[in-house]
């Protein structure tokens, strides 16, 4: 099955109401810092907190009424399974969310609080992967990749979309990178609407399948390390079917950002910006910083995929790396 502009566009239609049309930010200090035009594309202003909201919305409401009785079964690292949690009780279905032992206590409350069912499966992602898998064949369950499945890309997309309607000008989007289900979904739309525009990934140096996967041109495994950039950690299941190849397909060019210049990010927003990202959300602003000169474009969208952090985290990073 492919996936088209289609889809995206009738994802956009099916997720109003529970999904927001988020800010698109201009960002005049990181403007002045870099010479270029920003743009923050404000997804940590969803419900709950991550664009995840918009694949797992899109995806829920297209079960069949048999698997919507049923109910869903996911694993994530915390927004997907938050996001699917959050909509699941909105539609009064079942939702067992699987995580691994490496998910903060912070992002498994969050999950609680929504009153789903959450299990701890795994020690690492990929062990977690394989077991929800096997529980959801057993239990009749449908289960819902965090990246790897046409609703959840197709609604990843509507990001895209958004982008574009709100600054035509943008050419350049700085979007952070793990299983790709964003990357595939907005690479999608964007390249659709606009084929010049560039698409640019970003991930930590601890780890980062999908960047070391494209440059190898085929699947590699990582060892999965933690990161302040906990949701762009875990590996690429083998029988991934759509967001690799979208991803092959659609980045324009890949890069790292050190736990460093993370932790400097997410200072940096909350000092300049006034708002709060995690980790994998502040990746975006890092990359500019960092690779700056690599970067084409004058317009550039930092998608700031979410706010799942813990305050007193925060608080601590930044009185370790907040300057000037
Ligand atoms: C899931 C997630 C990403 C990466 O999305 P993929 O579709 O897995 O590439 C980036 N940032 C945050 C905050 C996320 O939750």
């Amino acid at each position: 099955m492919e996936i088209t502009l289609e889809d995206v566009k009738a994802a956009a239609s099916r997720i109003q109401g529970i999904a927001c049309r988020t800010p698109l930010k201009p960002a005049y200090t990181l403007s002045e810092k870099s010479g270029r035009n920003v743009w923050l594309k404000m997804e940590n202003m969803q419900p709950t907190g991550a664009f995840k909201l918009r694949g797992a919305a899109n995806a829920i409401l297209q079960l069949s009424p048999a698997q919507r009785q049923a109910g869903v079964l996911t694993m994530s690292t915390g927004n997907h399974g938050k996001a699917i949690a959050y909509v699941a009780k909105k539609q009064g279905m079942r939702a067992i969310i699987c995580i691994s032992e490496q998910v903060p206590e912070v992002k498994i409350q969050g999950m609680k609080k929504l009153g789903v069912e959450v299990r701890v499966v795994g020690k690492d992602q990929d062990e977690a992967d394989i077991q929800a898998r096997a529980m959801a064949q057993s239990e009749g369950l449908r289960f819902i990749s965090a990246f790897d499945d046409a609703g959840v890309i197709a609604g990843q997309g509507t990001v895209a979309l958004e982008v574009l309607e709100q600054e035509p000008a943008i050419d350049t989007m700085i979007i952070p990178l793990s299983g790709g289900g964003l990357m595939a979904g907005m690479g999608l739309a964007a390249k659709s609407l606009k084929p010049e525009l560039q698409l640019i990934g970003v991930s930590m140096e601890q780890g980062p399948a999908m960047h070391l996967s494209i440059q190898a041109g085929h699947l590699v495994e990582v060892e999965e390390k933690p990161s302040l950039a906990d949701a762009l950690t875990g590996g690429i299941p083998p029988d991934n079917q759509y967001s690799f190849p979208l991803c092959q397909r659609f980045v324009d060019r890949s890069f790292l950002v050190s736990e460093e210049s993370i932790a400097k990010a997410m200072a940096y927003a909350l000092r300049w910006e006034r708002i709060v990202l995690e980790g994998g959300a502040a990746t975006s602003i890092a990359c500019l910083d960092k690779h700056l000169d690599e970067i084409p474009g004058q317009n550039i969208a930092l998608i700031c995929t979410g706010d799942n952090v813990a305050v007193p985290k925060l608080v601590d990073l930044y009185q370790q790396h907040i300057e000037g």
